[in-house]
């Protein structure tokens, strides 16, 4: 099987570190992101949040911890002859680097990375023929289901939505494996 991964929230446990360096940034004292809107939740303009980023792109992409059983998982499913292929909203460039260089160091396994940036992630899984998808972002979880295949929604404050069936919540990666072995 061709899985697709996300990148931040499902391999990467990036919003800890967001949270924190917003909290320093704009000093504020909030205790979760439970808003993917972060410019929305941190009550600035787009732009702002944009060149927040921006500035702060390597170390925010270095900090985070892979998410607790990702390297493992992973491993699990290549091992098991599936093809691993993650589809980021991440921008070439220098945030490629960033990325791999984050991967290596963290020893995640990669048969392919993919940045999106800002294009819609259903080019990706058409592509590159994905066969299943793990998603955190709720409303590319649903594009992505609707473009034809089964995804995988990571449980996190800001993708509680009531999901349709096709969309299977998850809340770790032991489950995600166990369940992802279980499809034909
Ligand atoms: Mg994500």
């Amino acid at each position: 099987m061709r899985i697709g991964l996300d990148i931040d929230g499902v391999v990467a446990d990036s919003f800890p570190v967001f949270l924190r360096e917003l909290n320093k940034h704009f000093d504020k004292k909030l205790e979760k992101i439970d808003n993917y809107d972060m410019a929305k939740l941190y009550g600035v303009d787009w732009e702002v949040m944009s060149k927040f980023f921006d500035d702060h792109m390597e170390f925010l992409f270095s900090e985070p911890m892979p998410m607790p059983g990702a390297v493992e998982g992973i491993t699990e499913l290549m091992d098991k002859g599936n093809e691993i292929i993650y589809v980021t909203a991440r921008n070439p460039g220098g945030e490629e680097e960033a990325t791999i260089k984050w991967m290596n160091q963290k020893s995640i396994p990669y048969d392919k990375v993919i940045f999106m940036g800002n294009a819609c992630k259903t080019s990706a899984v058409k592509e590159y023929e994905l066969d299943v998808f793990v998603e955190d972002h709720s409303g590319n979880a649903l594009k992505i289901f609707n473009s034809g295949i089964g995804v995988f929604l990571f449980d996190a404050p800001y993708n509680r939505i009531q999901l349709p069936s096709g969309i299977t919540r998850c809340y770790n990666w032991t489950e995600l494996t166990k369940e992802i072995t279980t499809l034909k």
